[in-house]
């Protein structure tokens, strides 16, 4: 496939963006019956004749679910309906028994919002569409084909645990004037929205387990031109860091496309994460093909305003006001915050400062041993296999001088490695700093008499000469000791 470099696309074209989130509740109970909503149970296991479709059933609507919805709504600044319907998208699905999903059309409990996201110390503000409420459908699992998709495999199975599961489907207003930053606003809005729903306590928002899932629409018209172009419809993309790469490859294979005289087909597309592209899926349907029409066996929901003030009263602090008080609180210089919210980190110190560190060790460890570490294994921070509590307790173990910045990091492999808490990995590893003195100073005196040309040049004024007796003994005692305790021997002895 051939892309266009970005910024030759983007010298051209200006991309529009359009976002569609589905966030799946942490209901304890399915969004129309009472089956358990627990991740990773036993297939088909938490079934009941509503969530499998079987005839004669009929589904319930789950207040805490409503209740959610609204929150997310109002968190999102929408309006929220007074009154409004579930409607029946018909299509059939193997995972989805019923043969039609129900969902929210042309009613939905929030509409008409707005957010906004900090990018660079620039504010961009998002319109919100809707958010609506849905079930989930169920997983196909394809065996025996390479790629795990149903093409080549040799057979399928279904799990229906999920069928049923509440969700709420956040769709963004077209995005525009974002020019070169597209990719990066995209991923920040994510970013943003995955923050306020656990502010908000409705989901786990686990983008790898796919309780956050992320559909990024891209078009591009020629730069200076108003109407939108033909938008492709980039599905399930499952992290972050994969938000802002997807969105960047669409704008560059779009604008090839455009370039070489071509017409972007308006599809849906594939993913894909190692090769860092996307292939076509199916042609986009329209909402006529799924004949909508409102769900008969649902009563409608009709939140009264005083409910609606109550749940207001709820909310979190909006994001961007969140960021400017932790900012203060933690003393980050401007640069110091748009590394860590370009990271996604904010959630992360906040819990790793919580936990006892201090905001400039916290910034420290997730802006670079755990980044560099999710950079290798392409995920997002809190999916690297370290919690902030850990995190915080090695931080406190390079504190009390058990172990230094360097031998840190080996803590962080083997949490990571799942070896127990730092604690134990200290203690399985052998890591902690040598405090007995007298082995200290045998390692001295051992450099000292194998280097007596170093030693004349320190006794000639050259201190800084003692830089290679201090690496000779820290590599003799395998870098647990103290370098500055180590440099105070040597001179003691020398001198
Ligand atoms: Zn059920």
């Amino acid at each position: 496939m051939t892309v266009l470099p970005y910024q030759e696309a983007l010298a051209a074209y200006d991309p529009v963006l359009g976002l569609e989130v589905h966030v799946e509740l942490n209901t304890t109970s399915k969004m129309f019956c009472g089956c358990s909503t627990a991740f990773g149970a036993e297939p088909n296991t938490q079934v009941c004749p509503v969530c499998l479709g079987l005839p004669g059933s009929l589904p319930v609507v789950n207040a805490k679910a409503v209740e959610s919805a609204i929150r997310i709504g109002l968190a999102l600044n929408c309006r929220i309906a007074e009154w409004c319907r579930f409607s029946r998208k018909n299509y059939f699905y193997p995972d989805m028994p019923k043969n039609y999903q129900i969902s929210q059309y042309d009613e939905p409990i929030a509409y008409d919002g707005w957010t906004e996201v900090v990018l660079d110390g620039e504010i961009f503000r998002i319109g919100i569409e809707r958010a609506h409420m849905e079930e989930d459908t169920g997983k196909s699992l394809h065996v025996g084909g390479a790629t795990g998709r149903i093409h080549g495999a040799d057979y399928s199975l279904l799990d229906y645990n999920r069928s049923g599961v509440p969700l709420i489907e956040i769709v963004t207003k077209p995005v525009e004037g974002t020019g070169a930053k597209a990719p990066e606003v995209a991923r920040a809005y994510v970013t943003m929205l995955r923050d306020l729903l656990r502010a908000l306590g409705v989901s786990d928002v686990r983008m790898e387990q796919g309780s956050l899932r992320c559909d990024a629409n891209v078009s591009l018209r020629p730069v200076g031109t108003a109407p939108f172009g033909l938008r492709t419809e980039t599905k399930n993309v499952n992290s972050l860091r994969s938000v802002e790469r997807a969105v960047r490859y669409e704008i560059t294979r779009q604008a090839a496309v455009l370039a070489a005289g071509g017409r972007v087909t308006q599809e849906t597309r594939h993913w894909h994460e190692d090769s860092g592209t996307t292939t076509p899926g199916r042609n986009k349907e329209t909402a006529e093909d799924y004949r909508y029409f409102p769900e008969p066996d649902l009563v409608p929901v009709a939140p009264s305003r005083d409910w609606v003030e109550e749940l207001r009263a709820t909310l979190p602090e909006p994001p961007a006001a969140r960021l400017q008080r932790v900012s203060a609180e933690w003393g980050f210089s401007e640069l110091e915050m748009r590394d860590v919210v370009s990271a996604g980190a904010v959630n992360a110190i906040e819990a790793t400062v919580a936990a006892g560190a201090s905001p400039q060790s916290a910034r420290k460890w997730w802006l670079t041993e755990v980044a560099r570490r999710a950079n290798e294994a392409g995920v997002d921070l809190e999916d690297v296999g370290v919690t902030p509590q850990q995190v915080a307790e090695i931080q406190a173990l390079v504190e009390k001088g058990t172990i230094n910045d360097k031998l840190a990091r080996q803590v962080f492999e083997g949490v990571i490695a799942g070896e127990g808490s730092p604690a134990e990995v200290v203690a399985a590893r052998e890591l902690a700093i040598v405090s007995d003195e007298a082995a200290l100073a045998a390692a001295v005196n051992d450099a000292i008499n194998a280097n007596p040309d170093i030693v004349d040049k320190i006794k000639s004024g050259k201190v800084q000469a003692a830089g290679a007796l201090i690496g000779s003994v820290m590599k003799q005692m395998r870098g647990q000791a103290d370098a500055s305790r180590v440099r105070e021997l040597i001179l003691e002895k020398i001198g």
